[in-house]
């Protein structure tokens, strides 16, 4: 599972914070979450290979994303959050 956090469209409400705490981590300077560990793939896009155990939190934290900052991969690369 694989998940890309678009940060330009992220308006640093943290809801994906306190869904997956392991995931994202808040940039109060820039109101901006920062997806952990996150490599850049485009302008302003991260992406990150979900560990085995956290899918139900990334998921959670895409679903709770009120922008749609946060997509969701399965293995196969289909789009299964939002
Ligand atoms: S929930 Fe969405 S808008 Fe809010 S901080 Fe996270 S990525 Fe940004």
């Amino acid at each position: 599972m694989r998940v890309e956090f678009d940060r330009d469209t992220c308006i640093g409400m943290f809801q994906c914070v306190a869904e997956w705490g392991d995931g994202f981590d808040e940039d109060t300077d820039a109101g901006k979450a920062v997806l952990v560990d996150g490599d850049a793939i485009g302008d302003d896009v991260f992406a990150v290979d979900v560990p085995d155990g956290d899918e139900l939190d990334a998921k959670f934290a895409a679903r709770t994303c009120p922008v749609d900052a946060i997509t969701v991969y399965d293995d196969d690369g289909e789009q299964v959050v939002p």
